[in-house]
């Protein structure tokens, strides 16, 4: 902090005062952006270790700015998050999944599960059972077929709260997956608790897997609790086949990342699952 001209402490730096202004200028633009539909999903595929079948795919949210260029979402999610607007976007995200989920269905790929990310903001809003139901009935989607992907941390909080809403969410007939997992300092007796299916180990741990170090063994502790919970566990941010060699040998099943596809464009999928069979 800065001291003033009149001598005081001045709370905001220039750094902060250009920032807010940066995340003004964002919101701004993002809610323009929404108006005339600058925002699509890209899917990326999650694949089985053992046979090389795509099982899922994670929907991810994208803004084409005026410029063309992409926004990436680490940077307007939060501001999303902060104003609310991500309810709105979120409940768009959901019904555009639940949709290409009937699309895959319809193409010939009945099975493949659609992920989708759920920020929390999104969980507390009152109206969030309704939205996802909604999503389904709407669209038709095979609820067997959906997976919301809430992030470790998140569920860490609150947690009677979001263990009821896990519950309610399970009783739609949707799968549960904990992303990040292994960032977010989870107790076992509440992750024995919660309602879930699928442990998502965080991108950090599988960067450092073949790195020789004591962070190598993190994935196969994952791996050993989700045996002992009884949970399906995937690797993700899987980048090179060395990374994928290390999850097989410890009994990792489910992979995604650069290794094998990178995000695409609803068409594209299509292509890229087509030419696979
Ligand atoms: P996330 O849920 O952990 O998503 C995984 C991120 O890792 C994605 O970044 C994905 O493109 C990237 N990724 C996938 N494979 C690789 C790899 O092999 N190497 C590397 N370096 N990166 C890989 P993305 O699409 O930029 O999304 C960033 C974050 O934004 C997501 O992290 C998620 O937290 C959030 N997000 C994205 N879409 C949505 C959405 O629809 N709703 C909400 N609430 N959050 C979203
Ligand atoms: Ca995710
Ligand atoms: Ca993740
Ligand atoms: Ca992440």
């Amino acid at each position: 902090a800065k001291t003033g001209n009149r001598g005081e402490y001045s709370f905001f730096t220039r750094d902060m005062a250009d920032d807010i202004r940066e995340r003004v200028r964002l919101l701004q633009a993002l809610r323009h952006a929404i108006e005339r539909q600058r925002l699509f999903l890209v899917y990326q595929p999650q694949l089985s270790l053992d046979t090389g079948h795509v099982c899922g795919v994670e929907a991810l949210l994208r803004w084409r700015g005026d410029d063309g260029q992409l926004i990436p979402p680490d940077r307007f999610i939060p501001i999303a998050e902060h104003s609310g607007l991500i309810v709105s976007i979120g409940e768009w995200v959901m019904r555009t999944a639940c949709r290409q989920q009937v699309e895959l269905a319809q193409q010939g790929f009945p099975q493949i599960r659609m992920a989708i990310n759920v920020s929390v903001i999104q969980l507390r809003h009152p109206q969030f059972l309704r939205s996802l139901s909604e999503a389904l009935s709407e669209s038709g989607a095979d609820p067997r077929c959906i997976e919301l992907e809430i992030t470790e941390s998140v569920a860490m909080l609150e947690a009677d709260f979001i263990s009821r809403m896990l519950d309610q969410i399970k009783a739609l007939g949707i799968s549960i997956a904990l992303d990040d997992f292994g960032t977010g300092f989870s107790s076992l007796s509440y992750l024995r608790r919660l309602n879930i299916d699928r442990l998502k180990i965080d991108r950090s741990f599988i960067s450092s897997i073949t790195s020789g170090g004591r962070a190598q063994r993190i994935p196969e502790l994952v791996m050993q609790l989700g045996q002992t919970l009884g949970l399906a566990v995937i690797a993700e941010g899987v980048e090179v086949a060395e990374q994928a060699a290390a999850l097989s040998l410890i009994g990792c099943n489910e992979a995604q990342g650069y290794l094998y596809a990178r995000p695409m464009e609803s068409r594209m999928l299509l292509d890229w699952l087509r030419a696979r069979t």
